[in-house]
């Protein structure tokens, strides 16, 4: 059988590793349109962006012998052509030609641009590891930058530019940063924290207009009037799932290509994994752009193909670092559930602390800020679906680890 997956990032690569590590012992093929070895994400916006020029082997994704090791022919530098469904055979554009059995569409997502920067010298987005470089060079020029969008890639963008000695202003239009992804209280904590830094943070106010000096970016106007200057833009203002060769060879997409929960497509021979796709089973209802999710995708896949059991559902977990915090979390917050409520507990490391977020009686998420052992704790309750009530969770008294522990609690 010939197996060939489009996307070399977190999913296509946990997916092909998955199927060795299943027993498949056919064709694997993988094509990425990015030039060289594949390298991991997250720590774009962190470590990868403070490093030197060049020190970039450890941030890939597998050593660079791990493909032919494993005997998987890794096409990078390489894009599509036309993709074929009927047919089951892609063209490169290169012109050769693949045909497969199997197709994996791991494509990962694009970061939405701002409107009124196209052209612009000095905006940046951040998805790739070639906007990283950009970023990293055009950072060491600068003495100000502006961050658009106070998402996590936003903030952690901004801890990583102040370390470095930059003065850096985080607009974001919501009332409060993080808004999409996090609950209240770990929102302040990060406000305060950026605050603590000396970042400039200002919130509910939006940019109305991109200043610029020729071609070459030099602030925003905010809609209360306030002018920020600054020698470059970052935008992380969010991605859009990459669904274009989903849409044109005819699966339903929707906010995601979209999959049943062993991310089968519409089309049998068709599969979808990470950030472009969206598992309709998967009990939340949205798509999940995480780390965790595009390896638990590509293992449900991997399992789906070579005819294993799928391996068990955990709970979508997520992680950030700013400065010296980490914020680990588990679950998924339904920011617009009006039922939705939070629980703040105090963690046994000074300044550490968890919330927990209910729907009604029903732990939906838990986020810790310094607080390890809330993590794994919580994360353990979403996944029994058995959680201490919120009163008991807000007496810093309460054992929750011995809660935890008590298998006899139904
Ligand atoms: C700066 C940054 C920081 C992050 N930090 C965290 C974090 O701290 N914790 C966390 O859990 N998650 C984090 N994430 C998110 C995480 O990296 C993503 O969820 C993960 O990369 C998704 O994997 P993926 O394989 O779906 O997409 P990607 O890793 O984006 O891979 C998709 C690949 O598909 C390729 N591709 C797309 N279309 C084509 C085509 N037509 N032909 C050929 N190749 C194509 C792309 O070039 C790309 O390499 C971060 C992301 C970024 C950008």
């Amino acid at each position: 059988m010939k197996v060939v997956v489009i996307g070399a990032g977190h999913a296509g690569v946990a997916f092909v590793d998955a199927m060795r590590r299943n027993g498949f012992a056919g064709e694997l093929t993988m094509i990425d349109r990015l030039a060289g070895l594949p390298l991991e994400r997250p720590p774009l916006s962190k470590a990868f962006l403070l490093a030197e020029d060049g020190d970039e082997e450890g941030f890939a994704l597998r050593a660079p012998g791990w493909f032919a090791d494993s005997r998987i022919t890794l096409l990078t530098g390489r894009d599509i052509a036309g993709l074929d469904v009927d047919a089951s055979r892609m063209t490169l554009d290169d012109g050769s030609v693949l045909s497969y059995d199997r197709l994996v569409l791991a494509t990962g997502a694009t970061p939405h641009r701002l409107p009124g920067t196209a052209g612009l010298a000095g905006v940046f987005v951040l998805r790739d590891p070639d906007d990283a470089r950009r970023l990293r060079a055009a950072a060491r020029a600068a003495r100000s930058v502006l961050i658009i969008g106070g998402g996590y890639i936003g903030l952690e963008v901004a801890a990583s530019l102040t370390k470095a000695g930059k003065a850096v202003t985080v607009i974001e239009a919501a009332p409060r940063l993080l808004s999409r992804v996090a609950s209240p209280p770990v929102s302040a904590f990060f406000a305060a924290r950026h605050g603590d830094e000396g970042v400039d943070i200002v919130t509910g106010s939006s940019v109305t207009a991109i200043r610029h000096h020729e071609d070459r970016f030099v602030g925003a106007t905010l809609a209360d009037g306030r002018h920020v200057d600054a020698d470059m833009l970052v935008v992380g203002i969010g991605v859009a799932p990459n669904t274009g060769l989903a849409a044109q060879a005819g699966l339903t997409v929707a906010n995601g290509i979209v999959t049943d929960s062993s991310m089968r497509t519409g089309r049998p021979d068709i599969y979808a994994i990470g950030d472009g796709a969206f598992d309709a089973d998967n009990g939340h209802g949205v798509r999940i752009e995480s780390v965790h999710n595009a390896r638990e995708q590509a293992e449900r896949a991997a399992a789906a193909i070579t005819g294993n059991d799928p391996p068990r559902r955990q709970s979508p977990w997520f992680w950030s670092d700013q400065y010296d915090v980490k914020l680990q979390s588990a679950g998924v917050l339904p920011v617009n559930d009006p039922d939705l409520r939070h629980v703040q507990r105090e963690g046994r490391r000074a300044g550490g602390f968890s919330v927990w977020s209910f729907v009604g009686e029903e732990l939906v998420a838990v986020e810790a800020i310094g607080d390890p052992a809330a993590y794994v704790l919580g994360k353990t309750c979403l996944e029994r679906r058995r959680a201490p009530h919120p009163s008991q969770l807000a007496d810093t008294g309460f054992d929750l680890k011995a809660f935890v522990a008590d298998k006899s609690v139904a």
